[in-house]
């Protein structure tokens, strides 16, 4: 099989690197890819951008791919998706219809209360005064969400009612703005990527993310600072109530629409006192929570994504799972998330342990052939190890090695969960 890969991020390198260790792979392509995929994969560009489903179409047409794996929201909310099966290529990613599951937190919203699905009550508003009653309805924390996309970034939650308002007010000046205001939602956060081909789910690990830039959940949200698996502190039933309660039912209700959903439909949970609620969906898988799950799959991840991408997911053999825990740790540059600084040297990655992955983000190759930093999430630093110690352990010597001026990392990465500090409420 050949498979080409479209995205620039530690997430899609991630995933090249899975398939570059599937037996059924052959040759994998990534568009445009970075540094870091350049070295396991052929990388070509994408003259018109990663929207432009015609050039992704015409590449995989042009290269005889058997398979499009599409790795970030914005093109498959713009229709690379659609663009790349109306070519007749087997595509992993929903349609721009069903990706509106993310690109709008409204319609989501619409589609779990017809389905019955946990999640936050939350008002949609398109004015300050419609979005200060809401404030006012569900009291602090305010939980203030852009309806759009906003790579990771669209979501302020805050006990400071005027830093609420300025951040609606923000969301509300762009065209078609809309805000959704939601009840705070407490407990532990836990992502599950679900693969589904439209009708049958097949869910992987869970996983837990860390959004706020600084140690302590301090600083502004990100788009994720680092993430790990297994989570040993979950309920053993978490997985199977999650296909249950949430993405059987959210795929059930897309086929009936007419919109069925074929692709990974991430699951963002809190788990609250009175269970599982869903946060957010998103139609890709997550970054970085990807790197450390991925890092635990031990069947090709090749033949499940084609499965997914061509409706036979009922056909494939039960996952199987690495023991190992994992550990990511993300190198951020300095200034991330307001205006990340780029164009630094980064040194360091080649005297990285064989055991510890550097997987690259945000980087770009410099004039001399050194790496240089060319984003807000530079690296993610992945460790797998026989417990979370070990896989800490190993993740942070890693990016200690490395070496970025002014870059910033959290150094708590998967810390309360080794500590057994980590509680479900009751
Ligand atoms: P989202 O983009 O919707 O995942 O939101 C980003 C982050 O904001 C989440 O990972 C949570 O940490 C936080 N968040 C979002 N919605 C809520 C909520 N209703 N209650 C508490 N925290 C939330």
């Amino acid at each position: 099989m050949k498979v080409l890969v479209i995205g620039t991020g530690a997430r899609e390198h991630a995933i090249v690197k899975a398939l570059t260790l599937d037996p059924w792979v052959d040759a994998v392509i990534a568009a445009p890819g970075n540094p870091g995929m350049d070295a396991l994969a052929l990388c070509r560009e994408l003259p018109q951008g990663l929207l432009d489903g015609e050039g992704v179409a015409a590449l995989a047409t042009e290269l005889g791919v058997d398979l499009v794996v599409v790795g970030p929201e914005a093109p498959l909310v713009a229709g690379v998706a659609d663009a790349v099966r109306r070519r007749g290529v087997a595509c992993f990613g929903p349609s721009a219809a069903a990706a509106r599951l993310e690109g709008s937190k409204a319609f989501a919203k619409e589609v779990m209360a017809t389905a019955g699905v946990p999640t936050g009550l939350a008002r949609v508003c398109t004015t300050v005064e419609e979005v200060a009653s809401a404030l006012d309805a569900f009291g602090v924390p305010y939980v203030v969400k852009d309806d759009g996309l906003a790579a990771g970034k669209g979501v302020v939650v805050t006990d400071n009612r005027a830093q609420a308002l300025a951040h609606a007010a923000r969301c509300l000046d762009k065209p078609d703005g809309r805000i959704v205001v939601e009840e705070f939602l407490d407990g532990p956060e836990v992502s599950l990527f679900c693969i589904t081909d439209g009708t049958s789910v097949v869910p992987l690990v869970p996983a837990q993310d860390f959004k706020r830039l600084a140690d302590n959940d301090e600083g502004p949200n990100t788009g994720g600072m680092g993430a790990y698996s297994p989570l040993d502190w979950a309920p053993a039933s978490l997985v199977q109530d999650v296909v249950d309660r949430v993405a059987q039912p959210t795929v059930d209700e897309m086929r009936h629409r007419g919109m069925p959903f074929a692709g990974v439909l991430y699951v963002g949970l809190a788990l609250t006192s009175r269970g599982p609620k869903v946060i957010e969906f998103n139609v890709r898988f997550g970054d970085p929570e990807t790197q450390v799950v991925l890092a635990r799959l031990a069947t090709p991840l090749g033949g499940l994504l084609y499965a997914a991408a061509v409706g036979k997911l009922d056909e494939i053999a039960p996952l199987r799972w690495r023991p190992e825990h994992a550990v990511t740790v993300v190198v951020a540059s300095k200034g991330y998330p307001g205006s990340p600084r780029t164009g630094g040297v980064i040194e360091g990655i080649a005297e990285v342990d064989d055991d510890v992955s550097v997987l690259h983000a945000g980087t770009a190759l410099g004039k001399d052939g050194s790496i240089v930093s060319a984003g807000g999430r530079v690296l993610s630093v992945v460790a797998t190890g026989a417990d979370l110690v070990e896989a800490r352990d190993r993740a942070y010597k890693g990016v200690d090695r490395i070496k970025l001026k002014g870059s910033t990392h959290r150094t708590d990465i998967a810390l309360a969960a080794q500590r057994g500090e980590i509680v479900v409420p009751q």
